[in-house]
């Protein structure tokens, strides 16, 4: 058996894969099993942010492998505080509590949430808001999170305690906050929910609505964060600070990890045994995350990150087929009128590996991409919707 065959024998079908068994990679390129290349602008879902096999980051990651691999959370972990230093440092948040993937680090955000709340104000005060169009992950608590319809089917009963309101509206969202209200949670930019970039008016009156009611903000930068959109955190481009913000897929650089950074008054929220993840913070996936951040977290590095965004963009509006163009640093939705997943497979067929957004193809391309694999991609892209057109 192949490895399709393999695959679709014993792996359960959770995933439409595309017809493509990837073997090896390289910066912004890799490598099928029969040796084609590929450029790639989807970086795992964002995952390998400095691309394919970064040398300083396998440097990193395989001499942490060979010096101590794992140990439980009941010592102290020199890669995990120098790594929860940095995050701190660079958000202006006060403490970190790790896990293991995006929806693990909201599932950590909501409990904060919940248990401030507690604490301060009794049980009754527990609903948390999230936007409609969002995505928050796919655990039960997580699922039930996500303002889409589709995510809530088939796996009852779900958790209680979301309510829903609709994005860029904020008199939705008073009208919906109740005493009951103790967390708003969302994405400034909706990344599986269409590449949506919320206005930024919004997002500062729904700061202000907040903090005067000590309703907690959640910011979820598992897709945004980690120089995605040009500063280390998407929210740092709409003057807020969250209270709560949760980081995961590109902050490992390819290793799974996910945190949840709180602000300053919940710092003692979680005390012993309120929260514990076996995996978390294992010390070769921080190894990898302290030099990711080492890398992006950088003026000079984060400023090209967004002037390789401006001429991926300008490039794209060049496409007679391409509709629109939503974009923030190196996160890039495209407007086709062609179906996306259609156009996102013959991509893959011609040698570029993109991913949708709803109606949308979705470029998350490497953060190190270089100026000819962009101009690359940008040929693959208008030569497929040539032909499909
Ligand atoms: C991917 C994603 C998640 C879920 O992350 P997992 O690591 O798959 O659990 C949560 N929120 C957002 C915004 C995401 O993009």
């Amino acid at each position: 058996m192949n490895t399709k065959e393999k695959d679709l024998k014993y792996i359960m079908h959770t995933y439409g894969r595309y017809d493509v068994a990837l073997k090896s990679g390289k910066g912004a390129v890799a490598f099928d099993e029969n040796g084609k290349r590929y450029i790639d602008v989807s970086s795992g879902i964002g995952v390998n942010s400095l691309g394919y096999c970064d040398e300083g980051w396998v440097k990193a990651v395989s001499a942490q492998a060979g010096t101590i691999q794992h140990m439980s959370n009941y010592f102290y972990s020199e890669q995990a505080s120098n790594l929860a230093e940095k995050l701190c440092k660079f958000t202006g948040m006060s403490k970190v509590c790790f896990g293991n993937s995006g929806a693990e680090a909201n599932e950590i955000a909501i409990k904060i949430a919940r248990k401030y709340s507690f604490d301060k104000y009794g049980a009754d005060r527990n609903e948390i808001i999230t936007l409609r169009d969002s995505f928050h992950g796919r655990t039960v608590t997580t699922l039930s999170a996500t303002g889409q319809d589709v995510f809530h089917n088939f796996f009852f009963p779900f958790t209680d305690g979301f309510k829903f309101v609709t994005a860029n509206d904020i008199d939705a969202l008073k009208d919906a906050v109740s005493d009951k209200t103790c967390a708003v949670m969302f994405e400034v930019i909706q990344g599986e929910g269409g590449v949506n970039i919320l206005d930024k008016d919004y997002v500062k009156q729904l700061a202000e609505f907040c903090a005067e009611r000590d309703i907690l903000m959640i910011c979820d930068e598992v897709q945004t964060g980690i120089g995605r959109t040009g500063k280390f955190y998407a929210f740092q481009n709409f003057e807020i600070l969250p209270d709560l913000v949760t980081s995961a897929k590109g902050l490992g650089g390819g290793l799974p990890i996910g945190v949840c950074l709180c602000a300053d008054k919940l710092g003692d929220v979680m005390g012993i045994s309120s929260h514990g993840s076996t995996f978390g913070a294992n010390p070769v996936v921080c190894a990898g995350a302290n030099y990711v951040v080492d890398t992006v977290a950088d003026e000079k590095f984060l400023s090209s990150v967004e002037e390789k965004g401006e001429y991926l963009e300008a490039k794209l509006r060049q496409i007679k087929e391409v509709k629109n163009v939503r974009r923030m640093g190196l996160m890039v939705g495209i407007e086709i009128e062609a179906d996306a997943h259609d156009a996102a497979a013959k991509c893959v067929e011609n040698g570029l590996l993109i991913i949708t957004a709803k109606k949308l193809l979705r470029m998350l391309p490497p953060l190190t991409i270089t100026q000819a694999e962009l101009d690359e991609a940008v040929q693959i892209l208008k030569k497929t919707l040539k032909e499909i057109d």
